[in-house]
């Protein structure tokens, strides 16, 4: 196994992976979004929450005009599957704030940084899930942005609502619903990493959810320290089976301890292409390269929903977006136009897996290029089974994907390309000349 990379010279354990100590908070979070900008070197930035990435088809037609009115005419997708807009000018910030709350992107503007949720993108649209959990996504919206307490959430406390397919509970959340087999549907709550859970009736999941963050709040407060996730309270601090429990009951709601549940299924991003629905229903899924899109290629996606009566796009975690409810006749053909607007649209793309930060211009703490340098690198042919390759402009590596993956971080004096494997890293620095092909043989784990 990796062969192709005997120069590796370091093996150590990753910060902020799965089993590091979890950072000490000082203060309260810096966390963007729509009515707090940003300032990056190319304009502000705005960062708007999608809860559940649901997006209308109007709204996302108001973000593509928003982007190339006052941003620079892109739209990111976070590894939250938030969206994000670049290069705006923060006197027009409250032009940007009355378009997103036009068009329903702003309920509250109190809550607007902490509506962090995450369900899982096919939720409905195929048989692999135990349960549609949109319809718990638009509760705890809701309940969200009526909790006065909510507010003092951190603007990166994340919530993931999983239909039972194992996707988004892998995404490492403070607060996760996993969507259980059978009728009536029933939710299994989960925090942070504490191996009991809670057991509750689909209908309560919501509330549930959202009791699961008061009691973090109230730890936070208890222990006098400031904790953004729930793995940096302090020890002792946690304990929420068996708080959340007793507080449900006192409110006459049945919910049952969980000691060691089964892990959901370790269910994978949507792939690249048409997503069978049963009869002649189909939804598209298709990926941005490096997770931005221009605004025609957005205005693309929007018009494919308006054109066949369906209203919605779901924007994914992994930097993608479904477009459910199409038929299933035309699918190929507007397959093949998102295919030829640049959108990643089948697993053979190169563009399948790859990564990158912002790097410059548009982060000041970037050595590099990175986006250009990443795009470059595919010029490399790999072959086997590929890793996931994050580029990073700096050694904080903003945005970078948990599990396995190739990392590929500058410094002042050039890359590191460095294969992330089960909690360690073993790493090598990479002169530019031989930097596509060093890529390429990490993430080709050739025998
Ligand atoms: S990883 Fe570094 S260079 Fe990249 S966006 Fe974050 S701070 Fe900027």
């Amino acid at each position: 196994m990796l062969a192709a990379m005997p120069q590796l010279t370091s093996t150590r354990r990753e910060r902020d992976e799965p089993g590091s100590p979890p950072p000490v908070r000082d203060r309260g979070d810096a966390c963007p979004g729509a009515l707090r900008l940003h300032a990056a070197d190319d304009g502000a930035l705005a960062r708007i929450r999608i809860p559940a990435g649901l997006l209308t088809a109007s709204q996302a037609l108001a973000l593509a005009e928003t982007a190339e009115h006052l941003g620079d005419g892109h739209i990111d997708i976070t590894s939250r599957g938030n969206l994000q807009l670049r290069g705006l000018d923060e006197r027009e910030s409250v032009r940007l704030a009355s378009a997103l709350d036009a068009v329903g992107l702003l309920p509250s503007p109190r809550h607007e940084r902490v509506r962090n949720v995450l369900a899982s993108p096919l939720t409905g649209l195929d048989p692999l899930g135990s349960a549609d959990v949109r319809c718990w996504a638009a509760r705890l919206d809701e309940l969200l942005c009526a909790s006065e307490a909510a507010t003092g959430l951190s603007g990166r406390f994340l919530f993931a609502l999983d239909d039972g397919r194992g996707d988004v509970a892998a995404l490492d959340a403070d607060v996760t619903l996993i969507a259980l087999p059978g009728r009536p549907s029933r939710a299994l709550l989960r925090v942070g990493a504490e191996a009991e859970g809670v057991s509750v009736a689909g209908e309560d999941a919501a509330g549930a959810a959202l009791l699961a963050a008061e009691i973090f709040l109230t730890a936070v407060r208890d222990s006098g320290k400031h904790a953004w996730r729930v793995r940096e309270l302090p020890y002792g601090q946690a304990l929420f089976a068996h708080r959340l429990a007793e507080l449900l009951g006192s409110r006459g709601v049945t919910a049952q301890r969980v000691t060691n549940p089964a892990p959901a299924p370790a269910g994978t991003a949507p792939a690249p292409g048409i997503v069978d629905g049963g009869g002649n229903r189909c939804a598209l899924s298709v990926m941005a390269p490096l997770g931005r899109l221009t605004s025609s290629q957005w205005r693309q996606l929007a018009s494919l929903t308006g054109e066949h009566g369906n209203s919605e796009l779901r924007v994914t975690p992994w930097r993608g977006i479904v477009v459910p409810g199409l038929s299933r006749s035309g699918a190929g053909t507007w397959l093949h136009e998102l295919d030829e607007a640049g959108l990643i649209t089948h697993e053979g793309s190169p563009w399948l897996g790859v990564g990158a930060c912002t790097g410059l211009p548009g982060c000041a703490r970037s050595h590099r290029d990175v986006r250009a340098d990443a795009s470059a690198a595919l010029a490399e042919p790999a072959t086997g089974r590929m890793l996931p390759v994050y580029w990073s402009g700096c050694e904080r590596r903003c945005g970078r994907p948990r599990g396995d993956r190739v990392d590929v971080v500058a410094s002042e004096d050039g890359y590191t390309v460095a294969v992330q494997a089960e909690g360690s890293t073993r790493e090598r620095a990479v002169p530019d000349g031989d930097l596509a092909h060093a890529v390429a043989s990490a993430r080709a784990e050739r025998e």
